[in-house]
């Protein structure tokens, strides 16, 4: 029966989007008792509300920054930071999706009044996704910039400590350095240079998920003129790298929802 069903719950899971339960701790196993003649058995004891899942997946959100008012840098002559972060979301969105993922960006457009930090994070926060990618450009440096959180790795559970808002990465840092390894890894298989390096870009600190911010830099070459952040077929190699990486960050740390049940150690983030 039991196995039934975990394979209806299974199922279930993987019908409604592959939302993934965080394994709960281990519940010890309820003693049977078997039913004694004469005796009414005791009435079935009221089981808790599932608890909501820790984070989904199959979901990524986008955060293209700047926008509004805030132009960014300055690219090229005629080419600002927050077109270029826009438009290389909305690239980057259809290459996670044929991975199987949902996006959410936390701005598709340019609007008129720019996105505050804590905007962007209460989006990315609120619907629990399995990493956030930061996306900025710059002018200066080579090839693309994987930048991960300065705050100190923390190992807490949710219960010992307050979560501080500017301090809510803390717990997610040591996941958000293996997503930058593995985007860096798919960056530098498809040849293309990588630097990997912590700083405390907003909103990282305040997103409550494995973060990245991606920068992209000009792509310079052994001979003639570097390719600009804007050149398509450099951003497409990024992007398939991006997509490739985040998809092989959710293999190796959030197993399928059919593999819960009986959990693999050290799955959880
Ligand atoms: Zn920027």
């Amino acid at each position: 029966m039991t196995r039934i069903y975990n394979s209806i719950l299974a199922l279930a899971l993987f019908l409604t989007g592959g939302v993934y339960m965080m394994p709960a701790q281990t519940q010890p196993a309820v003693p049977q008792t078997l039913p004694v003649p004469g005796v009414a058995a005791p009435a079935p004891v009221p089981q808790p509300p599932r608890p909501a899942p820790a984070f989904y997946r199959n979901l990524v959100v986008l955060d293209p920054a700047h926008g509004g008012r805030d132009n960014g840098a300055q690219l090229s002559s005629n080419a600002v930071e927050k077109d270029l972060t826009l438009a290389f979301a909305q690239k980057l969105r259809p290459a996670l999706v044929a991975q199987g993922f949902t996006v959410v960006v936390t701005r598709d457009s340019d609007p008129s009044d720019e996105l505050t930090t804590d905007e962007r994070a209460g989006i990315a926060n609120h619907v629990r996704p399995l990493v956030c990618i930061v996306i900025h450009a710059t002018a200066a440096g080579n090839g693309v910039h994987v930048v991960s959180s300065s705050l100190a790795e923390v190992d807490s559970k949710p219960s010992s400590r307050a979560l501080l808002w500017n301090r809510a990465q803390e717990p997610m840092v040591a996941m958000s350095l293996k997503l930058a390894n593995e985007v860096g890894l798919t960056l530098e298989t498809n040849h293309l240079p990588v630097m990997l390096f912590r700083a405390s870009v907003p909103p990282i600190d305040s997103l409550i998920c494995p973060t990245i911010a991606i920068e992209l830099a000009p792509l310079k070459g052994n001979s003639g003129k570097p390719m600009l952040p804007s050149d398509s077929s450099y951003q497409q190699r990024v992007i398939t790298a991006i997509a490739d990486g985040i998809a092989s960050f959710r293999t190796h740390n959030a197993p399928p929802p059919t593999s819960v049940p009986g959990a693999k150690p050290g799955v959880t983030p």
